[in-house]
């Protein structure tokens, strides 16, 4: 229902909170945070509940601190309100984190391939089938996180926002929409990524936006966007003119 990304110099976990906050207006179940530190190591924390079920789970049992990270909250379509549906997914040995807003039509027929090839699902939502599916795509295709992600969002139908990250490449989030609003907010030194414009309103008001069937990566200091045949384009700036 609401995403962010954040790749920058600060530690995100607190932009993460701050912009799920920013989305709150739009309602949601759950909601859940993923990080990774200095070490390259992936923290993950999601929750059933209101924000500050999540801020205090995060309290009590803090993650390390993390420069490149992703948030959610989540409005359940596939799946109960439980810790374990919240988002985000993980695969690839817990090395990768997925967040997703939106129903992806086909989940049923790729479990299918996916439990057929051994893999086990934690939850009963249609995005851990993406999330494993881009395990399973990035662990046969040597590592190549950008690769993998334009590869598994072309056999995607339906509507989806998604954004990925992996432990073995810290300072980089990929995102792709499909019938589900993402855009990009540029800042000096870090770069930031949105359902809405409200998710980083605080930090910077120059967005780009990104068309439909379109896939970005964001590192601290650059933003690539290419449509899911991998060819580049150029995003539209506009002006976030709303007084937030
Ligand atoms: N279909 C996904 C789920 O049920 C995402 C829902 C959302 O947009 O928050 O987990």
């Amino acid at each position: 229902c609401g995403i962010v990304g954040y790749v920058g110099p600060r530690p995100s976990q607190d932009i993460l909170l701050a912009g799920l906050a920013r989305l709150e207006y739009r309602g949601y179940d759950s909601a859940g945070v993923a990080v990774i530190d200095g070490d390259g190591a992936l923290g993950m924390r999601k929750k059933a509940g209101k924000l500050a079920v999540l801020r205090d789970s995060l309290a009590d049992a803090p993650l390390p601190d993390g420069s490149t990270g992703i948030g959610h909250t989540r409005w359940a379509t596939h799946g109960g309100p439980t810790d374990g549906n919240a988002h985000p997914h993980l695969a690839d040995d817990d090395k990768l984190a997925v967040i997703h807003n939106g129903i992806i039509e086909n989940f049923s027929a790729l479990r299918d391939e996916l439990l057929a090839d051994g893999v086990v699902f934690r939850s009963e939502t249609d995005t851990e089938v993406a999330a494993a599916l881009l395990g399973r795509e990035y662990a046969g295709n040597g590592g190549d996180l950008q690769l993998a992600f334009r590869s598994i969002v072309n056999r995607l139908e339906g509507a989806f926002t998604l954004l990925a990250m992996h432990q073995d490449h810290p300072g980089l989030v990929v995102g792709a929409r499909r019938n589900s609003p993402l855009v990009i907010g540029l800042g000096e030194g870090e770069n930031f990524l949105g359902s809405d414009v409200a998710a980083f309103i605080e930090h910077t008001r120059k967005a780009l936006a990104i068309g439909q069937d379109q896939i970005v990566s964001i590192t601290p200091e650059s933003v690539t966007v290419m449509d899911f045949a991998g060819t580049p384009v150029e995003p539209e700036p506009f002006d976030v003119s709303w007084d937030a």
